[in-house]
This record gives structure tokens, C-alpha cells and sequence, in this order.
């Protein structure tokens, strides 16, 4: 096998959203101009989702990549930071949970700092115990609406290791815009309206202004509408709305609000849940909720019930369905975003799986050959990965205890079988794993698992063998430092602030 005659010198991405502007923004971050082409089409006839404003951790590291200085992405997102979830009636009406980012606690031993807390509040009991909450710094600093990149450390914790960001979605594709065109990207604004195939690859594209691309590889990064895998591969869709069964959201913006929380809420309504996302001029708000137990104009008067400040545009609707293609990459064929599958926003992981099919493209990197066994390697791990993700957001809806017709009929319907695993092996000694394919660890797991108000039926056996005096003042320990680190740091809108005024 020959590569470098046969390597790809010209690739054409369709779709100019977070998904266009990031591939392009990655691609040519390693691809020089002399080397390969790169084309971006776009249309600007076809509006983006406009949506997909909350990220996860990982979102730093495609930024750091890129070489972004966070302040002034900050600046020019109009962004925030973001140390979590807080949910919000999800176990019953009226009950909170917050999912942090980052650890609990810190405990120097092989298994997860909970069991520590679980064995804690069987000796000591609940009340002293605390909630693991308390554990967790991200939590504690969210509850009090501080952020500060500079705090201490505190029990040996990294301080804010682990946080994301909220951002106006279409500010940051600009922003991708800006530096994939800066390194030679070339952008197209028109509307493919044909594409021509050869030997079963896309060949070339038709553009409405009457040019015609062609391309090696072609990324479609067209959104809901997949106009290459779905249309031109015939790529078919797993649909996953048998788990997960909400199909619509209603959005709107209002007014920004005065504390600037640095977390997403997301708090559970009628036939779904109402997310709310602070930035610096304003607050996203959507209500993700499913067509068959409420109507839209039901949908949107709650919505517009629920909001924490004042409305500043009209609500619009946007449908969706949740699952995936059957194959994100089909021969010359790669879709990155919405295209290759959605579930729903609750844990905000779009960004971060779009993110993920770039890592991996660039790892599995083809030639014009397009080995089958690199592509299906491709597909194994992007299905796999996608339907972890499915679990997680399963398990929000499944351990339930609301009164709502929707609420119960997500309680008794069938569940992935792997996650029936996960929830078994939770209820013995809370005990959860993270595999290679899973997005999300132990933390993510335990918090939604006992926010949601499913726990381990007794302590980890292994933690008998420490002494409880021990556990009890190394516990104690580490709820007074966080407590003393989020004291000592400025309020998270005090901190954009003076940010702001040095970006
Ligand atoms: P789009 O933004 O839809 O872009 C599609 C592009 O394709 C557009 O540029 C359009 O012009 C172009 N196009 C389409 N057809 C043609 C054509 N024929 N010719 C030329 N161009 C064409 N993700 C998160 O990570 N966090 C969140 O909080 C979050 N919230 C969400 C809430 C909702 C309700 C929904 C639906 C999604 C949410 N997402 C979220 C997902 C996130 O919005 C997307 O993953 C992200 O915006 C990427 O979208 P995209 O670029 O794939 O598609």
C-alpha cells in the first residue's frame, strides 16, 4: 500500500455550524494549506440549530489545541464558567442534586472517595456525615457563585481542574470561523443543491451558485439534515426514542441573570426538563419535552412560567430526534455533529461527542484507499461511545420518583441492558466503573445515581479496615478546607468582571 501519492490532498466540509467551523478549525490546525485543501460550504439561507451553548471539561482541550486564550474567548463569547449541574425536581418535586465536574474529596487509596462517605455515614450517621455534595469543591462553589482559576488547593484537590464553559453557540462557530480561514480554510456561501458518485464515494458536489466541489473526503457536518450520510450514502438511523422519548424543545432568551451562577440548570417540568444557561448578556432557556404528553402551546407556556428573568425574544421550536446513523462514516463519507446522531442536551455532550469524531478521524486518518478496517474501528468506537452516553442520560429520567404521567412511564419502561447492569452493581455497594468508551467516570455516575435518589444498599467492604476515627477527621479535614478555599474566592460574575477588563 502506497500512501502518500494516494494520501487525501482535498477535503470539502459541508455545513458551517460548531461542527463545520470546529473540523474545519482542527483540520487545519494540522493540515498546512500546500499540503491539503481545505473547502467549508455553508449556506446562509439554512439557519444553524443555534443552540449547544453548555459544555463539558473537555471543551478546553479542543480550544487549548486550537491555541484559544480562554479570557478572550470568554470576552468575545460572551461565555461564563460552568462547574456542573444543578438538578432540579428530578428525584421528586422540590429536591435538588448538583453533578459536579472534577472529584469528591480526596482519599489516598484504590477505590473511589464515596465508599469513604458511605462508610462514614453508616458509622456516624447521615446528619454528620453530610451530603457527599459537601465533598466536592466545584459544588460548594457553585452553590455560593464563586469562581476563581487561582484557588487553593484544598485537601490535595487541584482546585478548579475541572470546569467548562457556557458560550453563545454562534459567536463561538464565528470565532472557529475566524481562525480556520486565518490558516487557509476556504469558505463557500451557497447551498448544495446536487452531488455526483463514483464507484459508490461522493465524487464531487453541486453547489445553488453553480460551481462544483470536488473532494477526497467529504465531512457532513449539515446538521439534522445529513445530507450526505443520510442522503447521498443512505446511511440509515437507529432510533433511540424508546428510551429516550422527548422530540421537541421550545427555546427562548431572556434577560441575564444578576448572580451569574456558574452552572446549567436543568429542572425537570410537566413532560420533561427546562434547561437555563447563564451568559453575560443573557440567559438561554429551553424546555426539552416530549410531543406525546404536552402540546407546543402547553410546552410554551410553561416554559415561559418557569423563567428565572425576563423574556427578550419570542419562544421557537425546534424538533429532534434522538439516536444515531447506523454508520457515522461510510466510504469517502465522514458526518461530524447533529448528522451522525443526537441525544438529547440534558449533560450538554453534543459539542464533546463532535469533538470526540474529530479525535478520532485524526487518529484513523485515511488514505484514497479508505481501509474498511480502519472505518469500522471508527464506527465501533463512535457507537460505543454514544450509546454509554444513552445510559447516562437514561438513568436521569429512569430513577424517578415525580407523580407526572411522563415521569411514571419512564420509571416502569424498558431500559438499556447495560445500563440495568450498571444500576445492579450500584445497588450492592455503590460501586460504578468507567471503560474505555465512557465519557463519564465514577463522579458522574454516583452523583446522578444518589441525586436521583438510588444508593448502595451497604458500605464497600473494603473501607472496614480503616479506623473510623481516622475516616472521620480526614473527612471533617477536607469539608473545612473546601469550605475555607470557596470563602477565600471572588464571586464567579466579580471574576468575568475583572477579567473582562484585561482580555
Ligand atoms: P447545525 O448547527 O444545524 O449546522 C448545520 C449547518 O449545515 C448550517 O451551517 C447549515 O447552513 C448547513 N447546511 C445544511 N444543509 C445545507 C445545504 N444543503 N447546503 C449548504 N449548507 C447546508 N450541545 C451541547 O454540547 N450543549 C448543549 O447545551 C446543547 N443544547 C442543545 C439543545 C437542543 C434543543 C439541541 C437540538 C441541540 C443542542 N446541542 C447541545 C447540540 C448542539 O447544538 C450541536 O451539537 C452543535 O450546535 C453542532 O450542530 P451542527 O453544526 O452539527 O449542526
Amino acid at each position: 500500500m502506497q500512501s502518500e501519492g494516494n494520501a487525501i490532498r482535498n477535503i470539502v466540509i459541508v455545513g458551517g455550524g460548531t461542527a463545520g467551523w470546529m473540523s474545519a478549525a482542527v483540520l487545519s490546525r494540522w493540515f498546512p494549506r500546500e499540503y491539503c485543501e481545505i473547502h467549508l460550504v455553508e449556506s446562509s439561507a439554512i439557519p444553524t440549530v443555534g443552540v449547544g451553548e453548555a459544555t463539558i471539561p473537555s471543551i478546553l482541550k479542543i480550544n487549548q489545541m486550537l491555541g484559544i486564550d480562554e479570557p478572550e474567548l470568554i470576552r468575545r463569547t460572551k461565555g461564563t464558567y460552568k462547574l456542573g449541574i444543578e438538578f432540579d425536581g428530578w428525584a421528586k418535586s422540590g429536591e435538588r442534586y448538583f453533578h459536579p465536574f472534577g472529584s469528591y474529596g480526596r482519599i489516598v487509596g484504590p477505590i473511589a472517595f464515596p465508599h469513604y462517605w458511605r462508610r462514614f455515614r453508616s458509622a456516624v450517621g447521615g446528619r454528620r456525615a453530610g451530603n457527599l455534595e459537601e465533598y466536592s469543591l466545584n459544588a460548594v462553589a457553585a452553590a455560593a457563585r464563586k469562581f476563581d482559576h487561582k484557588s487553593p488547593s484544598p485537601s490535595g484537590q487541584r482546585g478548579f481542574t475541572s470546569y467548562a464553559l457556557h458560550f453563545d453557540a454562534t459567536l463561538y462557530a464565528a470565532y472557529l470561523a475566524e481562525i480556520a480561514e486565518r490558516r487557509g480554510v476556504t469558505r463557500h456561501d451557497s447551498k448544495v443543491v446536487g452531488h455526483r458518485m463514483e464507484d459508490g464515494s461522493v465524487a464531487s458536489i453541486a453547489l445553488e451558485n453553480g460551481s462544483k466541489l470536488h473532494g477526497d473526503l467529504f465531512i457532513d457536518c449539515t446538521g439534522f439534515r445529513a445530507l450526505l450520510i443520510g442522503g447521498a450514502m443512505d446511511v440509515g438511523f437507529i432510533d433511540w426514542s424508546r428510551f429516550l422519548p422527548c422530540d421537541r424543545a421550545v427555546v427562548v432568551q431572556s434577560e441575564p441573570l444578576p448572580d451569574l451562577p456558574p452552572f446549567t440548570r436543568a429542572k425537570a417540568g410537566t413532560a420533561g426538563w427546562q434547561w437555563r444557561i447563564p451568559l453575560q448578556d443573557r440567559t438561554s432557556n429551553g424546555y426539552v419535552y416530549c410531543s406525546s404528553y404536552i402540546d407546543e402551546e402547553a410546552a410554551q407556556t410553561e416554559l415561559m412560567a418557569n423563567l428565572s428573568t425576563k423574556a427578550t425574544a419570542s419562544p421557537r421550536l425546534i424538533r429532534f430526534r434522538t439516536g444515531r446513523r447506523n454508520t457515522a462514516w461510510k466510504r469517502n463519507v465522514v458526518a461530524i455533529g447533529l448528522s451522525a446522531g443526537f441525544i438529547e442536551p440534558l449533560e450538554s455532550t453534543s459539542i464533546h461527542l463532535l469533538q470526540t469524531g474529530l479525535e478520532r478521524l485524526l487518529n484513523l486518518m485515511p488514505t484514497k484507499d479508505f481501509r474498511q478496517a480502519d472505518i469500522d474501528f471508527y464506527n465501533r468506537s463512535v457507537a460505543s461511545e454514544f450509546e454509554r452516553v444513552r445510559d447516562f442520560i437514561v438513568l436521569h429520567y429512569h430513577t424517578n420518583a415525580r407523580t407526572e404521567k411522563f415521569w411514571q412511564d419512564r420509571r416502569t419502561e424498558k431500559i438499556p441492558e447495560t445500563l440495568r447492569e450498571r444500576i445492579d452493581l450500584y445497588r450492592g455497594y455503590g460501586r460504578t466503573f468507567k471503560s474505555d468508551d465512557d465519557l463519564f467516570g465514577p463522579v458522574s455516575w454516583t452523583a446522578v445515581m444518589e441525586g436521583q435518589g438510588l444508593h448502595g444498599e451497604t458500605h464497600d467492604p473494603f473501607t472496614d479496615c480503616i479506623p473510623g476515627d481516622s475516616l472521620a477527621n480526614g473527612l471533617d479535614a477536607i469539608r473545612s478546607d473546601i469550605q475555607r478555599a470557596v470563602a477565600n474566592m471572588p464571586s464567579h460574575k466579580a471574576y468575568i468582571e475583572a477579567m473582562l477588563k484585561h482580555a
